[in-house]
């Protein structure tokens, strides 16, 4: 980050806990405890990659239809199950463009409406704080939700009304990364502009998301290079669908500081090494992963197939999931890889309200299917921390947070401090 940017945003008074040591003086807080509703403690996790356009509630998205006059094909009565499916994924897509389908039928409930966006975006907040995220990046194309109604900016102001509306009353911090979209290069260079713009109120990077078998990512270079200068983080969603070498070539061409997804690096030992000596974060999205069926290359032949349904607070959801993520050897899951050799990486939900799923599911199934340890589930919580796009004096902010969680005050030391910062892990990978 540019050190004169750097400065101007440092003791920027925003609304959420970075800046604000008095946690326990909100009540809203305290009602959070109650609404969650597992049981147990609120978690304290930290949520990297998430589209808040995959995040919308499905209740508020069957309201706002229904102000539409909601009608599902074939005369098929608008009644909330008959409308879930196609906004949902059921079960695992043939591809990453099935699983993109979704979205066009759901997203003209929100697009073009100023109320609508400042609405999901109060409820993304309070979804994040009910499942103990403490902070996260939120990410969204706004020429994706203009609907040729409002301006890009317009989008990006209601979202930031309902966000910091949000953050007052739930005490959490959201900060925004700004999607170019690869079918979309005419795009990209307002994006950074907007970017630039909007830095004091809170947008802290730009991605590049879309089609990566389709779009090449040379027409965005510019726009990349621009965000360099000006001092934008940069996170590329590659190696996802695609290959290995369109994660070099984020990293190479586009300057990506982090790579949305990147599991394809398994492929190619030079692209494995490069991530983990630059230490560049990679943004997992573990059932993400299967539903688009972004990683059935890696399965083995052996591999045993089963189906389960995806369960939230102990409910069964109507998706179910294949999830032959272990061989009769192994298990084999490129995450799985990550872990064991302390690649720099977390975990997110990616669209959750799509795959029906929480960030608190992601962390269970990476438990009880990955076999990651809870030693391993930990270091992705903080690698995510001390990978985000805050500045240094926020950053370290949020670590010292999390470490109150993770680590009894009294066993503390200065060292062990001193080195959570400078980004050495804390636990050992096994
Ligand atoms: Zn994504």
């Amino acid at each position: 980050m540019d050190k004169q940017h750097e400065d101007s945003e440092e003791n920027k008074a925003r609304p959420g806990i970075l800046l604000d040591s008095d946690e326990k003086s909100s009540p809203h807080h305290r009602h959070l405890h109650h609404r969650h509703s597992l049981g147990y403690p609120l978690p304290s996790l930290v949520e990297l990659h998430i589209h808040l356009d995959g995040s919308f509630r499905h209740s508020t998205l069957f309201e706002l239809a229904q102000k539409k006059g909601l009608q599902l094909p074939n005369g098929m009565e608008p009644t909330m199950e008959n409308f879930l499916p196609y906004i949902c994924v059921q079960s695992v897509c043939k591809s990453l463009a099935e699983f993109l389908e979704k979205f066009p039928f759901f997203i003209p409930m929100v697009a073009g409406n100023v109320e609508a966006l400042e609405r999901v975006a109060y409820e993304f907040v309070e979804d994040q704080a009910i499942q103990g995220v403490l902070y996260t990046e939120a990410r969204y194309s706004p020429h994706g939700l203009t609907a040729d109604k409002l301006k890009a900016q317009d989008v990006i102001e209601a979202i930031n009304r309902g966000l910091q509306r949000g953050m007052k009353e739930f005490f959490i911090d959201v900060r925004t990364i700004l999607c170019c979209i690869r079918s979309h290069p005419q795009w990209s260079m307002e994006i950074v502009n907007l970017a630039d713009k909007y830095r004091s109120a809170g947008v802290v990077g730009i991605d590049l998301a879309g089609d990566e078998h389709n779009y090449p990512l040379d027409p965005h270079i510019p726009a990349f290079k621009r965000a360099v200068e000006l001092g934008i983080h940069r996170t590329v969603h590659a190696g996802e669908t695609g290959s290995p070498e369109s994660v070099r070539q984020a990293i190479e061409l586009c300057h990506a500081e982090r790579i949305g997804h990147g599991y394809a690096i398994i492929e190619d030992p030079s692209v494995y090494d490069l991530i983990r000596r630059k230490d560049i974060h990679l943004e997992c999205c573990l059932t993400s992963s299967i539903q688009t069926n972004a990683v059935a290359k890696y399965i083995p032949k052996d591999s045993e197939k089963q189906e389960k349904h995806i369960m939230l607070h102990g409910h069964e959801t109507t998706t179910t999931l294949h999830y032959h993520i272990k061989s009769r050897k192994e298990v084999w899951h490129p995450i799985h890889h990550f872990a064991r050799d302390g690649l720099n990486f977390s975990l997110s939900c990616d669209d959750p309200s799509v795959s029906q799923i929480t960030i608190e599911h992601e962390y269970q199934h990476a438990l009880a299917d990955l076999k990651l340890s809870p030693a391993q589930l930990t270091q992705c919580v903080f690698n995510a921390a001390r990978s985000t796009f805050l500045n240094d004096n926020e950053k370290q902010l949020l670590i010292q947070r999390l470490l109150a969680k993770y680590i009894p005050k009294e066993i503390m030391t200065d060292h062990f401090h001193d080195n959570m910062i400078s980004n050495t892990p804390f636990t050992k990978n096994t």
